[in-house]
């Protein structure tokens, strides 16, 4: 990838707002654990979603 093509390709990532798919989940004994995707540029997130009831966080950066 050129340098000009990877700087597009960030601008564009960084002007859209990340549509969060789940890929799977699992339960713990902290909570549900969400590994989701955002389907219009792929980055990985993982997310904690302590009770049903409360929305998710992520408990990591962005990945990739
Ligand atoms: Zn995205």
């Amino acid at each position: 990838m050129t340098d000009i093509a990877a700087e597009l390709s960030r601008r564009a990532d960084a002007i859209h707002e990340h549509g969060w798919l789940t890929e799977s989940s699992h339960q713990t004994s902290e909570g549900r654990v969400l590994y989701v995707r955002c389907a219009r540029c792929g980055v990985r997130r993982v997310d904690l979603q302590p009770h049903p009831l409360s929305p998710p966080r992520s408990m990591s950066r962005d990945l990739g």
